[in-house]
């Protein structure tokens, strides 16, 4: 659905891994779209199916202003002929991120809660809320956590032979995607989660909530988040770049490259062994880049 490229698994070369006898792939998610890439689109499709087949208008749902969630639901409502309504965290800020400003592009209606409303309210999402506001509704949790964000996170794999990979990494956030590689039957993968929050202490709770069918062993890697959510350093940066030197493909700072580079540290600590195939998912976001001031990034 809407998907303008089928997503690639395109081999990554480098001594670092080469000579450890170690395969490095990546899940390019990032090109399924010029615009809203990334593991958005899967999680969300169950959420518009629903909406379309009970004639339901609108589709509702939380995020902050750099939310690479509310662009992909903006975008994929237009592109379904639904409404969308973003509740945005915090008041209306006096110059829009890029990211609302997409978001209005897309014809979303933008609702800001500040932040103690927000807090409770997308902790407990309830449509009744916001019926008589925005009528009858799809109410989407941030991120898509729920059970049909993590089925639409499934089929993600479904594209690839999973069979053919020891080790799946993918970066967490509301670990949504996570659960679905850990559910997904297929292959005898390991998978290993890189949350982009600090101290997230949650992500078994998470997979419960999910009703996740643990298919695969997971390991949460809990040491590269740089300091916290969408938190920065050059040093994070320098790794951006010379990875777009190397195999030209960037990378988002929030999460993908705090991923890759804990894969990289991985490689070096021995951590994989000899002979591993490792799948990394770029989950695409590179729209979040553009919140960075210019010429940090060399791409
Ligand atoms: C949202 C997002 C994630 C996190 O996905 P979850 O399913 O919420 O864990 C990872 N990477 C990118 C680029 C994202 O935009």
């Amino acid at each position: 659905m809407f998907l303008t490229n089928a997503p690639k698994v395109q081999l990554l070369c480098n001594p670092l891994w080469e000579n450890s006898n170690i395969q490095l792939s990546m899940l390019r998610l990032d090109q399924v779209h010029p615009v809203v890439s990334g593991n958005k689109l899967f999680k969300l499709k169950r959420y518009l199916q629903q909406a379309l087949a009970g004639k339901i208008q609108t589709i509702v749902t939380f995020g902050g202003a750099y939310s690479n969630h509310l662009v992909a639901t903006a975008f994929s409502c237009q592109q379904s002929g639904l409404k969308s309504v973003g509740l945005v965290r915090g008041e209306k800020p006096d110059a829009l991120s890029h990211t609302l400003r997409q978001c209005l592009q897309y014809g979303m209606q933008l609702q800001y809660l500040p932040r103690g409303e927000y807090r409770e309210m997308s902790a407990q999402p309830d449509a009744g809320v916001w019926t008589e506001k925005f009528g009858e509704q799809i109410l989407v949790p941030g991120g898509g956590f729920g059970r049909d964000g993590m089925l639409g996170a499934e089929e993600i794999t479904g594209l690839v032979d999973m069979k053919q990979f020891t080790h799946v990494c993918v970066p967490i956030g509301t670990a949504t995607t996570f659960a679905g590689l850990v559910s997904h039957p297929d292959g005898k993968y390991s998978v290993l989660g890189f949350p982009a929050l600090k101290n997230m202490r949650d992500i078994e709770d998470r997979l419960d909530m999910l009703a996740v069918n643990r298919n695969h062993p997971f390991q949460i890697i809990s040491d590269f988040h740089f300091g916290g959510y969408a938190k920065t350093s050059s040093g994070l940066f320098t790794f951006m770049n010379s990875f777009f030197e190397m195999h030209g493909i960037a990378l988002d700072f929030v999460y993908t490259a705090k991923m890759m580079f804990g894969v990289e540290k991985l490689i070096q600590a021995d951590y994989f062994g000899k002979g591993a195939t490792i799948l990394v998912v770029h989950t695409g976001g590179l729209q979040g880049n553009l919140s960075l001031r210019p010429g940090v990034l060399n791409f």
